[in-house]
């Protein structure tokens, strides 16, 4: 049973502590988002971004998740999708299933760290990156 049927979303920098229930909280710093399960549990949710974790859509209004939550180590084994913000409920897998599912996405991350060393690289501007830009528009602002 879902209790939240609706994430909104949050831009966060850090994680907070106390997760509001219904709110997706996602942190570009870290790559990563959390919520509140939203069958109602309580279980903290955490979906990593990364080519074989889970893929990000910002619409400029809502969020989407890619692929399903699969909470298989949680007592509630809850399975839904995020799409624009709604809670799609995707319905239980059996044990052989999740099994399955884990096996492929283990078989994922092998094949794509095995891919080259370029994809060990975290994705998007490092930090070193950002300030090179504010150093050289200070140049360019201040003429220096
Ligand atoms: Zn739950």
């Amino acid at each position: 049973m879902i209790k939240h049927p609706f994430l909104s979303h949050r831009f966060v920098r850090s994680i907070p502590k106390e997760l509001e229930p219904g709110v997706l909280y996602l942190s570009m710093e870290y790559g990563t988002s959390i919520h509140s399960c939203c069958c109602g549990c309580g279980n903290q949710v955490v979906t990593p971004f990364s080519p074989t974790d889970w893929q990000m859509s910002f619409d400029g209004e809502s969020v989407s998740l890619s692929p399903s939550i699969g909470n298989w180590s949680f007592p509630c084994r809850s399975h839904y999708i995020v799409n624009k913000g709604h809670i799609i409920e995707a319905g239980q897998w059996s044990q052989t299933q999740v099994g399955a599912g884990r096996k492929q996405d283990r078989i994922n991350k092998e094949h794509f760290y095995q891919s080259g060393p370029k994809t060990r690289e975290k994705a998007g501007p490092s930090k070193t990156a950002k300030k090179g830009v504010l150093a050289k528009l200070g140049h360019w602002l201040f003429g220096g």
